[in-house]
């Protein structure tokens, strides 16, 4: 699949680099710490635990692609207490990974995204009594698949924090095949 640079960047991805899948790390804790709920988003949506299964089962699912693009969103802060920046920041990252989705969903099954987790997409989730309403806009968590998202990101090449009065959110979009980024450098 190629993928064109420019439309990442108007996407609204700040960075991105492309990993493996035999190469992704997991780790079990990131299970774990979606089941001690800090977030409030466990067993709420079909994007989070425990809609996803088991760790093996994760493994399994990301374990059919080839290749993951590992990409961030990086959102400036006013200051550490800037909330309202934090919200603006969900909201905005939400909108990339959608943009991304409208790039590559002609790809079909080839392709899958992983993002930040949780889902806010309808005002009621059908968790988990009746199938997701837009599968095709379904994303899953991230570390809620078990990814270990830092060691990810150095894979990737790209900084897990990226500054003082910063955010930044992480998401996969899996490849069955090969990913070629072209077009010039801005
Ligand atoms: S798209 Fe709707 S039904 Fe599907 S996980 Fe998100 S909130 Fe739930």
């Amino acid at each position: 699949m190629k993928l064109n640079r420019s439309d990442l960047l108007q996407a609204g991805l700040s960075g991105w680099g492309i990993v493996p899948v035999e190469n992704i790390p997991f780790s079990q804790e990131f299970l774990d710490i979606c089941r001690s709920n800090s977030c409030g988003s466990y067993n709420t949506c079909w994007a989070c635990p425990p809609a996803m299964g088991t760790l093996e089962e994760c493994k399994a699912r990301i374990g059919q692609y080839k290749v993951g693009l590992v990409f961030n969103h990086i959102s400036p802060l006013e200051d550490s207490f800037d909330f309202e920046g934090m919200q603006d920041a969900a909201v905005k990252y939400r909108e990339c990974v959608d943009a991304l989705h409208e790039l590559v969903k002609a790809e079909g099954d080839n392709i899958s995204l992983l993002a930040n987790g949780g889902c806010n997409r309808c005002k009621t989730c059908t968790w988990p009594d009746a199938p997701c309403r837009f599968p095709e806009k379904l994303f899953p968590a991230i570390e809620g698949s078990g990814v270990y998202v830092s060691r990810l990101a150095a894979l990737a090449g790209l900084k897990y924090i990226n500054g003082q009065n910063t955010v930044t959110y992480f998401g996969m979009l899996l490849c069955k095949e090969d990913i070629e980024i072209v077009g010039d450098e801005p």
